[in-house]
């Protein structure tokens, strides 16, 4: 089955100390697996995404301005990838194999071009890192899901900044949406 990788929101805000909507330490434990597994899938060929959030100061019309404080506003550089990760990107960003985009919405499928570049290439199984495990995670893994494709979710590339919803989705990936979580 072909296989894409997709690094969802591993992201100064969501990760850093003094990021704006961090998830911490749990976050940060998360450095070198995800900046391994995604060496691997750039260098075994296989497609390797960045679905990345991304916002406007003060946008209103922007459903997550009443629900968080702002986050990876464009153009700052709490919206670079955290740690290794930026340089994983840096040195491979420009192989026919890594795409990376700015998403909206919590879904990396939500008004973007992802499940058309997928199915071009054939790819069936999709696997998933990043934070937040309940949120950002969970959102493409149900569109996922609904779509058709085989998931299989990292434990050890995936957090949240709340340890019960982190439980509760690892659970849910597995029993409702027959996801691989290893
Ligand atoms: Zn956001």
């Amino acid at each position: 089955m072909r296989r894409a990788l997709l690094n969802v929101d591993y992201t100064y805000d969501f990760v850093a100390t003094d990021g704006k909507l961090t998830c911490g330490v749990p976050g940060q434990k998360l450095e070198d697996y995800i900046a391994s597994l995604t060496e691997d899938f750039i260098k075994s060929g296989d497609y390797t995404v960045f679905a990345i959030d991304a916002h406007e100061e003060g946008d209103t019309f922007h459903p997550e301005t009443k629900l968080f404080p702002p986050h990876n506003i464009n153009g700052t550089s709490g919206k670079q990838l955290y740690g290794k990760l930026q340089n994983v990107f840096e040195e491979n960003k420009d192989k026919s194999n890594v795409y990376y985009f700015d998403k909206t919405r919590y879904s990396a499928f939500a008004g973007t071009d992802l499940e058309i570049k997928l199915r071009e290439r054939n790819i069936q199984e999709l696997h998933l890192v990043g934070v937040c495990t309940d949120i950002c995670i969970l959102h493409t893994a149900i569109d996922a899901y609904n779509k058709g494709f085989a998931i299989v979710v990292h434990k050890e590339g995936v957090a949240s900044f709340n340890q019960a919803g982190h439980e509760w989705a690892l659970g849910h990936f597995t029993n409702t949406l027959g996801a691989t979580v290893k």
